[in-house]
């Protein structure tokens, strides 16, 4: 009877694994193709500032909606596109997505605010980077104040020296950099002293334990608020989604949060509707 269970079990996860491969091969092989048929675009999530009480940037997220395959995250695919070097040139099509769409708002009278891209490490370290960055700006006619790169710690973590310079020398173009998804990689906090950044953005991870009781990650929190202001550093508080969250940050002196309380990320044409609302937090 055991034996047959097993063996039932073997059948059954064999049968899941081997979807899960299918699914990851369909995806792979549809990379590409996604690019020339258009499957990809861009949506923007609003981060909100709590000292003027404004939009001030929005952080420009890729989506992929494949009509083969359906939605894909892009926890899903960006990991394959990095794998399989197509991170750089789709990455290029998202800086030229996001110039252009920052111009269009741009001609419609909407310059207030600045808009945050992600970059991979692999993108980043590739050798015409910065010249793609330069030109893609300057095709655009665009400020390059009006741009954010957000890079992980593992960019860090990988190629401190490299990256260091790559960061400077983003700087030196004019555009402003941030580091994502802190307090969740293996770096210390000498990273922010390491890198040439102007903003850090929390991860959720400390926003949803904030609640708990005995809480170690609330004074984290705090040191790294202060720590980051201290350094002349903005700060995100990302994946706030309840306004119990948003009163213990503002307790703390958080300076902007970004999360499904304010908005999730949308289209172009609702995310700027939001410029026009007067809801305060
Ligand atoms: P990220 O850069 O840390 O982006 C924030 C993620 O948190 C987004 O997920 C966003 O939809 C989600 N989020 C925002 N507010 C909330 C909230 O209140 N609650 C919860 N549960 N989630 C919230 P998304 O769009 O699925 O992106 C996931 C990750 O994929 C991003 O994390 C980023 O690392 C990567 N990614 C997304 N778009 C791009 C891109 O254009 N280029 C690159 N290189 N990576 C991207
Ligand atoms: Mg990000
Ligand atoms: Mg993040
Ligand atoms: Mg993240």
């Amino acid at each position: 009877e055991a034996k047959k269970q097993g063996g039932n079990r073997a059948v059954f996860f064999s049968q899941e694994l081997a979807n899960q491969n299918e699914r990851a091969r369909l995806i792979a092989n549809n990379l590409v193709q996604a690019l020339y048929n258009n499957e990809y675009y861009m949506v923007y999530q609003p981060v909100y500032d709590l000292s003027n009480q404004k939009i001030t940037s929005y952080e420009a997220l890729i989506r992929w909606e494949s009509p083969l395959i359906g939605s894909i995250s892009p926890v899903e695919f960006i990991p394959l596109l990095e794998d399989s070097d197509l991170i750089v040139p789709v990455g290029r099509w998202i800086l030229r997505q996001v110039a252009l769409q920052v111009k269009l708002w741009e001609l419609e009278g909407y310059n207030g605010f600045q808009v945050a891209i992600n970059i991979s490490v692999k993108q980043m370290m590739h050798r015409e980077f910065l010249n793609d960055v330069k030109s893609i700006i300057q095709e655009a006619k665009i400020s390059p104040r009006r741009l954010i790169f957000e890079i992980t710690e593992t960019v860090a973590v990988q190629n401190s020296e490299l990256a260091t310079q790559i960061l400077s020398d983003l700087n030196h173009l004019g555009v402003k950099t941030a580091l994502d998804d802190f307090g969740t990689g293996y770096s210390s906090l000498s990273i922010l002293k390491l890198l040439p950044i102007q903003q850090v953005k929390v991860d959720r991870m400390f926003i949803m334990e904030m609640e708990q009781e005995d809480n170690k990650s609330l004074v984290i929190l705090q040191g790294i608020i202060d720590i980051a202001k201290n350094l002349g550093m903005s700060t995100v508080m990302e994946g706030v989604e309840t306004s119990e969250q948003l009163e213990l940050l503002k307790n703390m002196g958080a300076q902007k949060i970004q999360g499904y309380l304010i908005s999730r990320p949308i289209v172009a044409e609702l995310a700027i509707e939001l410029q026009k609302n007067t809801w305060k937090y």
